[in-house]
């Protein structure tokens, strides 16, 4: 039995604004967006975090990374945008499936 909500998301069960999906990964609006763009990218396999990552993920995050720019890109983020993957409780991570945020727009503010 998977509680997971990402991967209800992945599954169609519970609705997303998805913009961007292929064989490895999907992409949808974040619900509370802190941002003009704020995207989710998150893997089809369930992985709780960066800790939880092996060798056999090496081309899954690989293609993560490639393709964020492209998905910049496609949202008009000409500029320049923000990736962040939060990581425990510690880091602020509240969704135990792995994502990337991606955030752009108006000028984004530094971190300290
Ligand atoms: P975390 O803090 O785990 O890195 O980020 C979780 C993100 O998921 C938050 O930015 C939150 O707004 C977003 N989120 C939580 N529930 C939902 C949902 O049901 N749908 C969507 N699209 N985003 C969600
Ligand atoms: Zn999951």
């Amino acid at each position: 039995m998977n509680d997971c909500l990402f991967c209800k998301i992945i599954a169609g069960e519970i609705p997303s604004d998805r913009v961007y999906e292929d064989d490895q990964v999907v992409v949808f609006r974040d619900i509370n967006p802190m941002a003009d763009v704020h995207l989710l990218m998150v893997p089809r396999a369930h992985v709780a975090g960066l800790n939880d990552l092996d060798e056999t993920h090496d081309a899954l995050m690989a293609h993560m990374l490639r393709t964020l720019p492209k998905l910049a890109a496609a949202q008009g983020l000409t500029d320049g945008f923000r990736t962040i993957i939060n990581t425990g409780k510690g880091g602020g991570q509240v969704i135990f499936h792995l994502h990337i945020h991606l955030l752009g727009g108006k000028q984004l503010p530094g971190f300290g």
